[in-house]
């Protein structure tokens, strides 16, 4: 458990040395030693006991073993689970507090506060929320009688109902580039389109339960 050596994780990520005693493997991850959670670099092999793995080393050319993925998955479905029941009781206090202490015919939209006798302010937004009808031809439709109204009714339309571009990616796959055209639909999209990656989603799937005597 006293293995590691603290100023090892910070330094430079070209040939990381594994840190167990006596192992001279070069580094794939980095675990957690003890309680005070000292960051120690460590092999595959040494990767696979109790210790958490917290990081991979950056740059490292050390292929992760099955052994290491598997732990990874386990550690990740760990986590999964604290953080759902985390999540549950947190909205469990959260709904309380907020029915016990601030009774919802008492509520204003916004920030309500509750002192404490200790000074401390308890404070619950109230949240209301507001959405335009998904049925555009029916906003259109309110926009148009606004229109109507004249006077400052375009005025006022335009400040409270506004219109976001939004992108099909399945519509933007169809386009054939042979095409003229298309080619040049695309040049133009592209010139406005912002790509990133998102967060990965992360899932186990259990293996088929084998037929028994076959
Ligand atoms: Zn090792």
């Amino acid at each position: 458990m006293s293995w590691g050596n603290p100023a090892a994780a910070t330094a430079t990520p070209v040939a990381v040395k594994c840190e167990y005693p006596g192992c001279d493997n070069p580094a794939a991850v980095y675990v957690a030693i003890g309680e005070d959670k000292t960051k120690a670099a460590s092999c595959c092999e040494h990767a696979l006991f109790e210790n958490p793995i917290v990081a991979l080393v950056e740059g490292s050319t050390v292929a992760v073993s099955e052994a290491v993925t598997k732990k990874l998955v386990a550690q990740h479905e760990a986590a999964k689970a604290v953080l759902e029941a985390a999540k549950n009781s947190e909205m469990e206090a959260r709904l309380m507090v907020g029915n016990y202490a601030f009774p919802l015919a008492g509520r204003k939209e916004g920030v309500n506060n509750l002192e404490l006798s200790d000074g401390r302010v308890v404070k619950l937004g109230h949240k209301v929320n507001y959405k335009l009808s998904s049925d555009n031809e029916a906003v259109e439709k309110a926009e148009d009688e606004i229109d109507a109204i004249g006077n400052e009714g375009p005025f006022l339309r335009e400040r409270i109902i506004t219109w976001e571009a939004k992108f099909s990616k399945s519509e933007y796959n169809k386009l054939d580039t042979s095409n003229p055209t298309h080619a040049k639909v695309k040049a133009a999209i592209d010139k406005v389109l912002e790509i990133s990656n998102g967060t990965p989603s992360l899932e186990v799937k259990e293996p088929k339960a084998k037929l028994n005597n076959q």
